[in-house]
């Protein structure tokens, strides 16, 4: 065993050490000691007898001999003297050199004796350290399934540990019991995330959780799936009415005004929901067909909800397909457009024409764009169909005006992706350019949805169109907000009574005071209107006792494909009555 100071210990040496010990005369000393006081008694007595022999057979002097004997003696004992001086100082010298070496060795004993005591004390550091680093884990651990099994933004449960929850409760659940699974959307979030920046974002999640937590049902779960989507398990809820009761409390409830850094939120929740064994009799069924009831809900009203049904899973196959088939529509060129004329009420001559687009499936046949639309924008497909909108659309004003001196306005409706994108204003500069078109001569119809999502950051783009000398026309007015509030500061010229009043002015009084009201609030505010979806002469009549600007209808002209729109105007068409 090697240690820090280098002294080494090992079986080999301390084996060599007692081989020396053992080999060494002290060690085999009893022999040597019988052996030396035998030669040495042999010698003493032999030289004791011969000597004294000798002497007598050669001195005959008594006085002699007795004096030789005495020096004799004298001589054999400093001899013996001497001898045993040299064997003590020959014994001493490998005494002390062994117990040298016993002391050395004994000091390194001592040191591995300590070694081994610090060692020991390492060790038992080490141990501690292990101990607290095993505690440390377990705390980890704990944490790790803490964070595993809920949300860190909220604090509800996560998603894996939701499922679990649902696969449990499905597992052990009782005869002719049932569930219901809801799936809720914020609407809107990604506005507020937007103005508020992430964080605040992150913090108005946590109050809606803690707001959801305070009014969902006492034993119910609740999840975040991400983003602004929760899941909630309502157990023992066994039929439709009792959901129905649930639900428009707890949408009741859910109704308040957020308010975050002196802003105030008005926050609502799309719903969907599925009922356990009707809609699916696992996790992942219930939860598609509750996300399916939810994204109709999201379509139509929003803050609301909807239970799942079988339409509803056509639907949604039905916008997977159309999504697949205008993929391949824009690839293959599928798309054309039609011009649908205006009519200047006040000498039935045409004013302009507004630009729908035509799609034409291989499969499908004609498509309506108010079905493909929605699907186009949201999957972003839009953008590209738009591009060759205008593409299509700018080269056909700029061949009526070097053809007819057209000096009538083309209007393109645009979507809200498109002003998402941040590209629009750069697009539109690069068509004006290309093609030399007179600003004055083009409009956008814009709704007041696609308004609302944004109003400061569209309302910009819209002052920039405007400052161009492009003109906006608020499509679809009065179905939507309709507050007159935003309508003031709102840059647009145009306003578009939604075709809705229009064929209400054939049977409902009420329709009529409502657009003679429109006509004359937008006159005051020096906005031009135009009427949509004029079918009879009675809605004619009234438009124009009413001094409305503009009409466009099936009365009219249905949308034309672009030669016969051309014809029109080479005809110079008039319309009479
Ligand atoms: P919208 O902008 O309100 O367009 C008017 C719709 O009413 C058009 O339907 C037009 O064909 C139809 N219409 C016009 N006059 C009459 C009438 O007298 N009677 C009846 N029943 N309908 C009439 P279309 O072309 O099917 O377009 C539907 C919607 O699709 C449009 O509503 C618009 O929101 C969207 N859309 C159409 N083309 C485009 C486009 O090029 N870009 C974008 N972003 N959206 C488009
Ligand atoms: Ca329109
Ligand atoms: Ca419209």
């Amino acid at each position: 065993m090697e240690h820090k100071n280098g002294f080494q210990l090992n079986e080999e040496e301390v084996d060599e050490f007692l081989k020396k010990i053992k080999s060494s005369d002290i060690y085999k000393s009893k022999f040597v000691e019988f052996k030396i006081t035998l030669i040495y008694m042999i010698v003493g007595i032999l030289w004791i007898i011969y000597s004294d022999r000798l002497l007598v057979m050669m001195i005959s002097n008594k006085d002699i001999i007795n004096k030789i004997q005495t020096t004799k003696g004298i001589i054999y004992v400093l001899f013996t003297a001497l001898l045993i001086y040299i064997l003590m100082v020959k014994s001493f010298e490998r005494i002390r050199y062994l117990s040298k070496e016993s002391i050395g060795r004994y000091e390194e004993l001592e040191a591995a004796y300590e070694e081994l005591n610090a060692m020991q004390y390492e060790l038992q550091d080490q141990y501690d350290e292990i101990q607290r680093s095993n505690e440390a884990l377990k705390k980890s651990k704990e944490r790790y399934k803490y964070r595993a099994n809920h949300d860190y933004i909220t604090g509800l449960y996560s998603i894996i540990k939701f499922k679990e929850i649902i696969n449990k409760h499905i597992r052990d659940i009782k005869y002719n019991e049932k569930f219901v699974l809801v799936y809720m959307d914020i609407d809107n979030f990604k506005k507020i995330n937007d103005i508020m920046g992430h964080e605040l974002g992150d913090l108005f999640l946590r109050n809606i959780a803690n707001e959801l937590r305070k009014i969902a049902p006492k034993n119910a779960h609740i999840c975040r799936m991400g983003g602004d989507e929760f899941i909630m398990l309502i157990p023992n809820v066994n039929d439709f009415n009792d959901i129905d009761l649930i639900m428009r409390n707890f949408l009741e409830k859910f109704k308040k005004n957020w308010s975050i850094q002196d802003r105030n939120f008005y926050v609502t929740l799309s719903i969907g929901i599925s009922m356990y064994p009707e809609h699916g009799k696992d996790y992942e069924s219930l939860l598609k067909n509750a996300d399916i009831a939810m994204y109709e809900v999201k379509n139509t009203t929003k803050n609301s909800f909807y239970i799942y049904n079988e339409k509803l899973n056509l639907n949604m196959l039905n916008l997977l397909e159309i999504e697949e088939l205008l993929r391949e529509g824009i690839e293959n060129e599928e798309f054309y457009l039609n011009y649908q004329p205006k009519i200047n009420l006040r000498n039935a001559k045409i004013s302009g024409f507004e630009v729908l687009v035509r799609w034409v499936n291989n499969v499908r046949g004609f498509v309506s764009p108010a079905e493909f639309i929605p699907v186009a924008e949201k999957t972003g497909l839009i953008i590209q169909i738009s591009d060759f909108i205008f593409e299509q659309a700018f080269e056909t004003l700029h061949k009526w005006n070097s053809l007819y001196s057209f000096e009538q306005s083309l209007s393109i409706n645009l979507s809200i992706v498109q002003f998402q994108d941040g590209k629009l204003l750069e697009k539109i500069d690069y068509f004006i350019e290309k093609y030399e078109l007179n600003p004055n001569f083009i409009e956008f119809e814009i709704t007041e949805t696609l308004v609302m999502e944004n109003f400061e950051y569209i309302n910009d783009i819209l002052g920039e169109f405007r400052k161009r000398g492009i003109k906006i026309s608020l499509d679809d007015f009065g179905k939507g907000y309709s507050s007159l509030n935003y309508l003031k500061e709102l840059e647009i010229d145009i306003v578009k009574i939604d075709k809705a009043f229009i064929d209400g002015l054939l049977t409902n009084n009420k329709e009529k005071y409502i657009v003679k009201a429109v006509i004359d609030m937008a006159h005051s505010m020096g906005l031009s209107v135009v009427a949509e979806g004029i079918e009879s002469l009675e809605q004619l009549e009234f438009l124009q006792l009413n001094a409305c600007n503009k009409a466009q209808g099936y009365l009219f002209s249905k949308p034309l494909p672009e030669n016969e729109a051309r014809r029109l105007l080479e005809e110079g068409k008039v319309f009479r009555y």
